[in-house]
Order: C-alpha cells, then structure tokens, then sequence
C-alpha cells in the first residue's frame, strides 16, 4: 500500500512535469516515476482481467475517438469535455472526478491544452495515472515563446506520434492486449496516411495566396504548417479569449489586404466574433470547421479522420 501510495504521489508530479514544462531536477523524477509505474502495472492488470478490460478516460472527444480506435474491445473509453465546448478552459464537474477516480488511466493531449488539470487532480485527490501522449511533438510556440500551442492534433503527423504513445503506454498496462493493440494500431496509422495524402492531394485544389485560415481561435497553426496555409485568428489561443475591437479589426485588415475569399466559425467558438468579421469585409463565413472537438452523432464529422476531411472539403470549397 505505502509502495502504491508513493506511485501516486509520484505520478502526480509526472502529471504536473508533462503539463507544466521540464528542467533537470524534474527528469529524474519522470525517471523514477517510470520504475515505479512497471511494479504497480502488475497488480493493476490482474484487477483488469477480473474486471473485464481497462478502464480508460481521456480528456476531450477527439483523443476519446482516436484511443477507442487502438483499445478495441480489450476497454471502455470516456472523455471529459463534452462535445461542442472547448477543452481548454472547461470546468470539471463532480461526475468528471468520479470518472477520472475510477480509472485505470486518463490520457490528457499536455502542451498546456488542460488548463483545469490541477483542479481536476486536487478534487480526485491524487489516485489517478495521467499519461500526455504529445511527448515527442516539436511544440509551436504561441507568441511571446513561453507556452506551447497545444493544437498539435491538427497535424496528421502529430496524430501517428500520439498512437504510438498511446499504444506503448497500453501495452505497458496490458501486456496480454499487445497483439491487439499493435494490429488496432497499425490499421489506423494506415487510414492516418491516407487522411494526409487526401488532405495534400484536395489543397493542390486552393490557389497559394488564397492559402489563409481565418477563424476566431487560430488553432490551425500545426495544419497550417503542415500543409501549407497561413492562418490568422481573432486571438491566439481560446484561454487568451479576449475578442477585443483592436483584435477583430486587426483581422478584418488581414482579410482585406489580402483579398480572402472566404473565412471559417468553429464549432465549439462563439460565431459573432466571425459574423463581426464577416459583416465588416463583406467575406461570406464559407463553413464550420472543428478544431477542439469531433462532431456530434449525424455531422459527418464523429471521428478524428472524418472531422479533418470535413475541415479539408470546407476549406477547398471556400477557397478554391
Ligand atoms: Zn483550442
């Protein structure tokens, strides 16, 4: 029990150190946390099997969609943020620590995407693995350099690196699902190469100066940059939300300067800021993009692969 409790405790630092940023002192904590997870992985898997599978939750929909793909049958899935608001700012509920609490383990995104995490650890009071399956992803700085812009889903290479952590970390817990989880895996890195020659292959279909994303959070940075658009938002990052006058004028000139033909809403974003922009340019808001969340039952849009593709049609049609 004393040894369990110390795992705990220490997996609650890692948490903190993925989230937060790392310096020498805390790698040799992540170093020792990683030895202690191996002896405490034993006895959870024997709980496992008799419970019938891993119970796993994740911080927002769209990671729920892409772990659900890799765990198959082998656990259940759950997410936190609910579909249609944004992951960054969220304020937990007590159903959500209940739900953290009793699971084997939450997968969070890091790069400073859960904002309410520590929260979120103090209510559960510490019991809990938290695992961040961006370790490995070149960050792109928000402006000023000091925080990382989380958004990194939104590059289909990202996603592949996020697999593989997710699928290491799996088999870690539940050695006896690895052949599993390696095919789930591999089928779906399979389909995420497709998703990146389809989305290469429809953008040829953009004019280049027309290659700009307006919309009111500029998420799309790690797209942008994986594909070739330059983006613009009303602000930076929605933690950052402000949507001041000299905010929205400033894109309203960018729009205008350089002719854009088409700008975007989000789904999970309040519209006016876009309507505001719209209004003032006279450029038609072409469609809603998903940027922190999948779509709900019936959009088209449910999973990671099919929400990207939505985003790639919307685009193309309204830039083309
Ligand atoms: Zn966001």
């Amino acid at each position: 029990m004393l040894k369990k409790m110390g795992f705990l405790l220490l997996a609650l630092s890692l948490s903190i150190f993925v989230l937060i940023g790392c310096s020498a002192e805390e790698t040799q904590q992540e170093e020792l946390v990683d030895e202690h997870q191996d002896e405490t992985t034993v006895s959870e898997d024997a709980t496992n099997e008799e419970e019938g599978g891993l119970a796993i939750t994740t911080s927002f929909s769209i990671l729920g969609d892409i772990i659900t793909t890799i765990v198959g049958d082998r656990g259940t899935v759950d997410y936190i943020v609910p579909i249609g608001e944004e992951p960054h700012e969220y304020e937990p509920v007590p159903s959500d620590f209940q739900k953290v609490s009793d699971s084997d383990v939450f997968y969070v995104n890091g790069l400073g995407l859960e904002e309410w995490i520590e929260k979120l650890v103090e209510s559960v009071g510490g019991d809990i693995s938290i695992i961040s399956v961006s370790e490995g992803v070149t960050p792109i700085m928000l402006e000023g350099g000091e925080e990382e812009d989380p958004h990194a889903w939104m590059s289909v290479e990202n996603v592949k690196l996020y697999v593989e952590n997710v699928v290491d970390d799996l088999i870690e817990r539940d050695p006896e699902g690895e052949s599993t989880y390696r095919e789930n895996a591999d089928a779906y890195l399979a389909e995420l190469e497709e998703l990146n020659t389809f989305i290469k292959t429809e953008v040829e279909a953009i004019p280049e100066e027309n290659r700009v994303i307006v919309v009111s959070e500029d998420a799309f940075k790690y797209f942008g940059e994986a594909y070739g658009f330059q983006t613009e938002g009303v602000w930076e990052i929605n933690s950052h939300e402000e949507g001041t006058p000299g905010q929205i004028s400033r894109v309203i000139d960018v729009v205008k300067d350089q002719d854009i033909p088409a700008i975007f809403v989000e789904t999970t974003v309040d519209r006016r800021y876009m309507e505001s922009v719209s209004g003032d340019t006279g450029v038609e808001i072409a469609g809603e993009v998903y940027t922190d969340a999948v779509g709900q039952d019936g959009s088209g849009a449910e999973t990671y692969i099919l929400m990207m593709k939505h985003n790639v049609e919307t685009f193309v049609n309204g830039l083309k």
